[in-house]
C-alpha cells in the first residue's frame, strides 16, 4: 500500500473516532439529563404533596383559631347578662361593685367583637369572612338596643323599675346571642367545607358554647320576677323548664368521656366539674327559686345575689369548651408544625439528592466513560502504529487502572515488536558475510528509483574479483572468505558516504554513485581498484597475498533504467576481464 492511501485511512479513521466519541458524550449527556429530569418529576411531586400537606395545616389552624374568636365573643356577651341583670335588680345602689364588673364586661365584649371583625376584613387570609360584617352588625345593632335598655332601667328609681321592662331588656340581651348564631352557622359550614375532619369538632364546640349560652338564659329566664320581688309567671317557669331539658339533651350527647375528640385525659375532669357544679349545685339554686316563686315574690336572694351565687357554677361549662378548644387549636398547631417539619426535609432531601445525583453523574463520567474513552482511542491508535502516551497511573487503582495497564503492556510488546521488525527488515537487506547491502536491497532500491520515475541520475559500478575460484582451490574456502570481507572494507574505505556498496552475489560487488558524472564514477572504481591492488591482504600467519578485481562503469547515457544500467555495466565488466583483468572499463 503507497504512504498516501495509507495517510487517508488513517485520516478517516481518526475522524470516525472523534465522532463516535462525541457521540457517546452526547448519549451520556442524554442519559444524565433523563435522570434528572425524571427525579425532578418525582422530587416536586413529593415537595407539592409536602407543601399542600402544609398549606392545608395552617388553614385549618386559621380557621379553627378564626372560630374561637367568635365563641369567645358569644361567651363574653352571655356573661355580661349576669352584671347586667344585677343591676337592674332592686336593692342595687348607685356605685354598687356590679356596675363596675359591667363596664368591665362590656368592655370585654366590645373588643371581642372588634377582633371579629379585624380578623373578618383581613386580607391575609384564603378567604376573608366578609360575610360575618353584616351578621356583627346587626350584633352591635342590637346590643346597643339591650345596653341603652338595661341603663335606662337602672336609672330608674327601684321601686318604680317594671317587671316587663327588665323582662324585655333580657329578652334583648338573648336577641345578641341569637343575631350571632347566623355567625356559628356559618363558620360551621365553612369548617366542614374547609375540612371535612373539622366538622365534628365545629359541632362540638358549638353545642359547648350552647351549654354555656343556655346555661345563663336559664338563670335569665327567672331573673326578672326575683329583680323585681314579684312571683313568677307561667311564662318564666315554661321558658326556663324548656331551657332546663335543652341542656340536659345536649349533655346527653357531649357529655360522656370520649364524646369530645381530642380532648385531653386530664380534661375529662372537667366534665364531672360539670356534673357535679353545674347539674347539681346550679339546678339546686334554679329549683329553689323555683320553688318560692310559684307562690311568691319573697325570694331568700337578691338579683345580684342570684347572680353572684349561680354565675361561678357555670364556670366549669366555660373551662370545658376552653379546654376543648385549646386541645384542639394545639392538635392543629402540632400537625402544621409537623407538615412543615416534613416539607423542609422533603426539599432538604431532594435539594441533596439533586447533588449526589451530580456528584455521581460526574464522577461516572470522569472515572468511567472518559477514560473508556480514552482507552478505546489508545487501542485504535496503537492498532494503526501511532504513538500514544503512557497510561499507567491514569486510570487510578481500580478495574480502570488495570485496564491502562494492559494498554501500556500491549503499546511495550508492539514497541518490541516493531523494533523486531525492524531489526529483521535490515537483516533481510543485509549480507552477512561482509555486512553490505545484499543483491535484494539493491534490487530494491533500484526498482523504487525506476517506480518513482525519479530524473536523478546515478552511476554503477559493477566489480569483480580476479581469478577468485584459484584463491578458493589454493587457500580454502575460510580464506576465500576473509578476502570478500577485506575486499568489501576496502571499497566501503574508497568511496564517499553518499555511495551505496553492495554485495551483488559471490565474489562481484556493486556500488551506487549519485550524479550522472560517468567521469567521476570511473575515477571511483580506479581508486578502489588501485587501492585494492596496493593493499596485499594479511593473514594470521603473516603470509600475504594480494587481490585485484576488474570494474565495469555505467552512466546516464547507457540503456534506460535499473536493468539497462545493471547490463551495461555487466557489458564493460566483461570487457574488463577479456582485456586482461584488474582494470576499469567504462
Ligand atoms: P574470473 O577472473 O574470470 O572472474 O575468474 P574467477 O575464478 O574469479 O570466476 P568464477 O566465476 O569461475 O569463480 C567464482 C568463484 O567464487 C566460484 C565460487 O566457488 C566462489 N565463491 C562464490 N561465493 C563464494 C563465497 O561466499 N565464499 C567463497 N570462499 N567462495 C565463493
Ligand atoms: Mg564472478
Ligand atoms: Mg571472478
Amino acid at each position: 500500500m503507497t504512504k498516501h492511501s495509507n495517510d487517508q485511512r488513517q485520516a478517516r479513521e481518526g475522524g470516525r473516532d472523534i465522532r463516535s466519541a462525541k457521540m457517546l458524550r452526547r448519549k451520556l449527556q442524554w442519559l444524565i439529563a433523563i435522570v434528572v429530569a425524571c427525579t425532578g418529576v418525582l422530587a416536586t411531586e413529593i415537595i407539592a404533596a409536602s407543601y399542600s400537606d402544609f398549606v392545608v395545616a395552617r388553614r385549618n389552624l386559621a380557621e379553627v383559631m378564626a372560630f374561637c374568636r367568635i365563641l369567645d365573643a358569644a361567651t363574653y356577651l352571655s356573661a355580661e347578662r349576669g352584671p347586667a341583670n344585677g343591676v337592674m335588680g332592686v336593692g342595687v345602689a348607685a356605685g354598687s361593685p356590679v356596675e363596675a364588673r359591667l363596664v368591665e364586661f362590656r368592655a370585654r365584649s366590645d373588643a371581642a367583637l372588634a377582633e371579629i371583625i379585624a380578623g373578618a376584613t383581613d386580607g391575609s387570609r384564603p378567604e376573608p369572612g366578609t360575610a360575618l360584617l353584616p351578621i356583627l352588625a346587626e350584633v352591635q345593632r342590637r346590643l346597643e338596643v339591650a345596653r341603652n335598655e338595661i341603663d335606662r332601667i337602672a336609672a330608674t328609681p327601684p321601686e318604680r323599675r317594671d317587671l316587663r321592662d327588665i323582662q324585655n331588656a333580657i329578652e334583648g340581651m338573648f336577641a345578641v346571642i341569637d343575631a350571632m348564631r347566623p355567625a356559628f352557622d356559618w363558620n360551621i359550614q365553612r369548617l366542614t367545607n374547609t375540612d371535612p375532619d373539622l366538622a365534628g369538632i365545629a359541632i362540638a364546640a358549638h353545642m359547648l358554647a350552647n351549654l354555656r349560652e343556655d346555661g345563663g338564659r336559664l338563670a335569665s329566664q327567672l331573673m326578672a320576677p326575683v329583680a323585681v320581688g314579684k312571683p313568677l309567671e307561667a311564662k318564666n317557669i315554661a321558658d326556663s323548664e324548656r331551657t332546663r331539658g335543652r341542656l340536659q339533651e345536649i349533655w346527653s350527647v357531649v357529655g360522656k368521656p370520649g364524646a369530645l375528640p381530642g380532648l385531653k385525659p386530664k380534661n375529662i375532669a372537667d366534665i364531672a366539674a360539670i356534673e357535679h357544679e353545674f347539674f347539681g349545685e346550679g339546678f339546686a339554686i334554679i329549683d329553689s327559686i323555683v320553688s318560692v316563686g310559684r307562690n311568691s315574690g319573697n325570694y331568700p336572694v337578691t338579683a345580684e345575689q342570684l347572680t353572684d351565687r349561680y354565675v361561678p357554677k357555670m364556670k366549669p361549662l366555660e373551662i370545658l369548651r376552653r379546654d376543648f378548644m385549646d386541645a384542639t387549636v394545639e392538635r392543629l398547631a402540632n400537625s402544621k408544625t409537623q407538615a412543615s417539619v416534613k416539607l423542609a426535609i422533603a426539599t432538604i432531601a431532594t435539594f441533596a439528592l439533586f447533588i449526589v445525583l451530580l456528584v455521581l453523574m460526574r464522577r461516572a463520567r470522569s472515572l468511567v466513560f472518559e477514560p473508556l474513552l480514552l482507552a478505546r482511542h489508545s487501542i485504535i491508535e496503537l492498532a494503526n502504529d501511532r504513538p500514544i502516551t503512557r497510561l499507567t497511573g491514569k486510570g487510578g487503582e481500580g478495574e480502570m487502572g488495570r485496564l491502562f495497564d494492559a494498554i501500556d503492556v500491549l503499546r511495550l510488546r508492539l514497541d518490541e515488536r516493531a523494533l523486531l521488525m525492524k531489526h529483521l527488515e535490515r537483516q533481510a537487506e543485509t549480507d552477512e558475510l561482509t555486512g553490505l547491502l545484499n543483491r535484494r536491497a539493491l534490487e530494491l532500491i533500484g526498482g523504487a528509483e525506476d517506480a518513482s520515475g525519479s530524473d536523478k541520475n546515478a552511476c554503477l559500478i559493477l566489480m569483480d574479483i580476479d581469478h577468485f575460484k584459484q584463491i578458493n582451490d589454493t587457500y580454502g574456502h575460510l580464506v576465500g572468505d576473509i578476502v570478500l570481507k577485506e575486499t568489501a572494507r576496502i571499497i566501503r574505505y574508497s568511496v564517499r558516504s553518499s555511495d551505496l556498496v553492495a554485495r551483488f552475489g559471490g565474489e562481484e560487488f556493486a556500488v551506487i554513485t549519485p550524479g550522472d558524472d560517468l567521469e567521476a564514477a570511473c575515477a571511483l572504481a580506479e581508486r578502489i581498484r588501485a587501492n585494492l591492488a596496493r593493499a596485499p591482504i594479511t593473514f594470521a600467519d603473516g603470509q600475504e597475498l594480494t587481490v585485484t578485481a576488474s570494474f565495469g562503469v555505467a552512466g546516464a547515457n547507457a540503456n534506460p533504467g535499473w536493468k539497462g544500467l545493471i547490463e551495461s555495466a555487466d557489458t564493460e565488466l566483461y570487457r574488463a576481464k577479456s582485456e586482461g583483468r584488474n582494470r576499469v572499463c567504462g
